[in-house]
């Protein structure tokens, strides 16, 4: 008998969560076939990869390798990028895939579906700005991460190896983007300059060599939140010796620097661009599927597509409604995860020809990690009046991506692997140098 398809496009914090689970109850059990595609071979938790952008985290180590979690947890892995749907035909394509020396590894191709889930993220938005696209670099995938890690080292090795004095702006680091990503990259920076002096880059002074400079068009950072947060975040970033450049907005970037509407001009070798989300573009007027401004599918509140039964979507490529709000499901790994859940519990329900539950989007609270673990201390703000710092802000900090682990592993494999960095902190460098 041929089994019902579910197709899941994207393997990030909420289509792999979905896979996995769908994969336990109806993969495993052959109530179903699940096949999970994504353009990477591996997965890595998005909120982590500023860490592995100044390599105080490295990757590798919990990365998750799709062809072997797929086998474990009953469902299939294609590596692919969808560029275009069928709907009429029930076939999502996949472009081909090149290696680094642009030979073809796998050629185009279809993959047909009875039910398709769409989970392909966000990609940051440069509003069309010269010089952005040629000249910063960004943090959406993994690869981008670590290709600002490879940049930062490279220019540390270059300032320390120097036969004269610093060129100007050669160990600036210009972040545009004063959201949740630019803010935690700011004060992770700050913990990484300083540890690189430790492992004997001594011609490198952080305090007067090294400049963070982070630039913003909103008044404030963080200007989606609370003012109270704003201020606590400013605060703290200008104790770490971060410069804010609030009210600027963007006009240039080149190899230089980053020019502003204002008329200033901040020298910089690195320019990383962490303002802005939206979905990728692909997905406007993808075979007549409806579209909102930032290319988001328009989703009901059960996460459908509103053209099409048999298609669904979900994290930060959806725009699902909230009841009471005028404002969608915000784009955040949290709320990913909620409706991986829901959509499971859905998907389910469907099968046994039962309808849909609406999805409702439960706001945990925002939690922003201003790091400065050179001291010892780590200042969390969250959401609400409340400000958590010490030891238990950074559990609470911790507990997001280990609730992700335990939807992934089960919480046998995820208490074994945190005995095992706890070893590795105490064997391993607390900065990646290669
Ligand atoms: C640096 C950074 C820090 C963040 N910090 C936080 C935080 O502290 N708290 C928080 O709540 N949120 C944070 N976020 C946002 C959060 O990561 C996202 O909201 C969340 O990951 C969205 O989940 P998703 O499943 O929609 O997409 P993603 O997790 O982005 O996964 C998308 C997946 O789709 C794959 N893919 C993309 N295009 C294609 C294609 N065409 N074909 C096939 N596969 C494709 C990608 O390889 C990826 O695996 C942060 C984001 C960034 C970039």
């Amino acid at each position: 008998m041929k089994l019902h398809h579910i197709v899941i496009v994207g393997g990030g914090a909420g289509g792999l969560v979905l896979a996995t689970k769908l994969g336990h109850k109806l993969g495993k059990s052959r109530k179903a076939r699940i096949t999970l595609i994504d353009a990477e071979l591996t997965h890595i938790w998005k909120p982590l990869l500023h860490e592995v952008a100044v390599g105080t985290l490295d990757s590798h180590k919990d990365d998750v390798v799709y062809l072997s979690h797929a086998i474990y947890h009953g469902f299939e892995f294609q590596r692919g990028r969808m560029d275009g749907l069928d709907r009429g035909r029930r076939e999502v394509s996949l472009s081909p895939f090149r290696d680094e020396q642009g030979r073809e590894i796998i050629p185009s191709r279809t993959v047909s579906y009875d039910t398709l889930v769409i989970a392909v993220g966000g990609v940051c938005n440069d509003f069309g700005t010269p010089g952005v696209r040629e000249h910063c670099l960004f943090l959406d995938t993994h690869p981008e991460a670590s290709e600002v890690q490879r940049l930062l080292l490279n220019c540390c090795l270059r300032a320390q190896t120097r036969e004269g004095a610093l060129e100007e702006g050669q160990l600036n680091v210009a972040i545009v983007g004063a959201g949740a990503t630019g803010v935690e990259l700011a004060s992770e920076l700050h913990i990484a300059t300083r540890r690189m002096v430790a492992y004997g880059f001594d011609r490198i002074n952080p305090e007067m060599d090294v400049k963070i400079h982070l630039v913003e068009a909103a008044p404030r950072v963080l200007s989606m939140l609370p003012e109270n947060l704003s201020e606590a975040t400013e605060k703290e970033l200008r104790r770490l010796g971060v410069n804010l450049h609030l009210g600027e907005q963007v006009t240039l970037a080149s190899d230089k620097g980053i020019a502003t509407k204002s008329g200033l001009f901040i020298p910089a070798e690195i320019r990383i661009w962490a303002a802005g989300v939206k979905a990728p573009d692909f997905l406007r007027d993808m075979d007549g599927l409806e579209t909102n401004r930032l290319n988001q599918l328009v989703v009901d509140q059960t996460m459908q597509v509103t053209r099409d039964e048999h298609i669904f979507a979900l994290g930060d490529c959806a725009a699902c409604p909230r009841p009471g709000s005028e404002r969608p499901v915000p784009p955040r790994a949290q709320a990913a995860y909620q409706q991986a859940y829901a959509l499971a519990d859905s998907l389910i329900r469907r099968l046994n020809g039962k309808p849909a539950k609406p999805f409702v989007y439960k706001d945990y609270g925002s939690l922003i990690s201003l790091s400065d673990r050179s001291v010892g201390n780590i200042a969390v703000v969250v959401l609400g009046s409340i400000t958590v710092r010490g030891m238990l802000a950074k559990l609470v900090y911790m507990s997001l991506y280990k609730k992700h682990q335990l939807a992934l592993h089960g919480p046998i494999w995820v208490a074994l692997a945190s005995l095992i960095n706890l070893i590795r902190l105490r064997t391993e460098p607390r900065l990646k140098l290669h």
